[in-house]
C-alpha cells in the first residue's frame, strides 16, 4: 500500500514542535503545531492550507508570521484550528503589522476555534484589512475537517490550559489491481489520480467517465480495478496533563492509529515535575500508546534538561510502549 499522508517532524527531540504532512496527489499539505518553521522551502510553505495548533504556548505558535509571509498572495485560504485562544493570538499577531496596501490581495484566514462542545468560525480577510469577522458559530463533536480523502478530528484536553489533540485519518485507502489492469489492456498512467478522485467523491458513479491516453471511460465500467482498504490513520498529541480523564479522551480518539507523534517531555523520575508543569512522561506517552492499539510510536518535545541523555527518554517510552 502507497500511503497518502507523508509526516516529518520539522525539529529535533529539543526543538519547537511542528508534524509537516504531504498528502499525495493533493498538491497540498497540512500541520500539526506551528513552531519554528524555517527548515520548511518556499515551495513547501505555499502548499499548506490547514494548521492545527495544539495550543498557543510560544514554541508552538512562533510561526505563524513566516506562514502568513510566505502565503500572502495566495488564492487558497488558509484555514487554523486550535483551541479557544487561538483566536485572540491571531488577532493580536495581525495587529502587530500596518495593512493598508492589502485590499486587493485574495488572502484569507479562516480561524476556527474548538472548546470542545461549540465551534466558531472567524475570518480575516486582505480586503478588509486583516480585521476579525465571525461568521458562525456551532456544535461539534470535534470533526473539525471532513474532505472525500480525510477527515481531522480533535479532543479538548488539559495542559493547564485547554490544549487539542488531533487525529488525521484517509477515508479508505484505494489500491489499483495491476494485474487486472493490464487483462483490461490499460496501462497505470496520471488518468489514475482522477480516477481515484471520482472513488471518493461518489458512492454510485452514473455517467462518470475518465479519459485514458485519447479515450473516454465509464468509471462503472473499469471501478473492479479499485482495492478498496482500510486508509491511513495518524495522531499527534503533546503538551497534556498526567490525568485520568485526559489519557481516557486521548486514547479514545487515537485508537488504532498507525503513527502516533507523542511528546515524551519528562523522564519518570521526574513524575513530580511533570505533573507540576502539566506534560506527559515518556513513560506515560509509550503506555498510552500501547492501550490504544498504536502502531507506530514517534516521540517529540523532550524537556531541554535531558540534552544530554535523549536516549534515555526514548528508551522509557519504548519499553512501556512494547510492554
Ligand atoms: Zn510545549
Ligand atoms: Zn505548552
Amino acid at each position: 500500500m502507497k500511503p497518502v499522508f507523508h509526516a516529518r517532524l520539522l525539529n529535533d527531540y529539543f526543538g519547537d514542535p511542528c508534524l509537516f504532512i504531504r498528502i499525495l496527489h493533493e498538491k497540498r499539505a497540512i500541520l500539526f503545531d506551528l513552531g519554528t518553521i524555517h527548515s520548511l522551502k518556499p515551495s513547501e510553505l505555499y502548499k499548506i492550507t490547514d494548521v492545527f495548533v495544539t495550543h498557543t504556548h510560544m514554541d508552538h505558535f512562533i510561526g505563524f508570521d513566516t506562514l502568513l509571509r510566505a502565503i500572502l498572495r495566495r488564492e487558497v485560504p488558509l484555514n487554523i484550528y486550535g483551541p479557544p485562544s487561538v483566536l485572540p493570538c491571531i488577532q493580536g499577531k495581525l495587529k502587530g503589522y500596518t495593512w493598508n496596501l492589502i485590499e486587493d490581495y485574495p488572502t484569507k484566514i479562516n480561524v476556527f476555534s474548538y472548546n470542545g462542545r461549540r465551534l466558531t468560525h472567524s475570518v480575516f480577510s486582505a480586503k478588509n484589512r486583516f480585521r476579525k469577522q465571525t461568521l458562525s458559530k456551532s456544535d461539534s463533536d470535534g470533526l473539525l475537517l471532513k474532505s472525500p480523502m480525510f477527515t481531522v478530528r480533535s479532543v479538548k484536553l488539559d495542559h493547564g490550559i485547554p490544549c487539542l489533540a488531533y487525529s488525521l485519518e484517509e477515508e479508505f485507502h484505494i489500491n489499483i489491481d495491476k494485474a487486472l489492469l493490464t487483462r483490461k489492456g490499460l496501462s497505470v498512467g496520471p488518468w489514475l489520480n482522477d480516477f481515484k478522485k471520482i472513488i471518493r467523491k461518489h458512492t454510485e458513479y452514473g455517467e462518470q467517465t475518465v479519459r485514458i491516453g485519447n479515450k473516454d471511460f465509464q468509471v462503472s465500467e473499469i471501478s473492479d480495478i479499485a482495492r478498496i482498504t482500510r486508509g491511513q490513520k495518524i495522531s499527534y498529541a503533546t503538551d497534556i496533563s498526567i490525568n485520568k480523564k485526559n489519557i481516557a479522551r486521548l486514547i479514545n480518539l487515537i485508537k488504532g492509529s498507525d503513527l502516533l507523534f507523542c511528546e515524551a517531555y519528562f523522564l519518570d523520575k521526574d513524575y513530580i515535575r511533570a505533573v507540576e508543569r502539566s506534560h506527559l512522561t515518556a513513560k506515560a506517552a509509550g503506555s498510552i500508546a500501547r492501550k490504544a492499539g498504536v502502531k507506530k510510536l514517534e516521540l517529540l518535545h523532550f524537556s531541554p534538561k535531558y540534552s544530554e541523555c535523549p536516549d534515555k527518554v526514548i528508551e522509557e517510552a519504548m519499553r512501556e510502549f512494547h510492554g
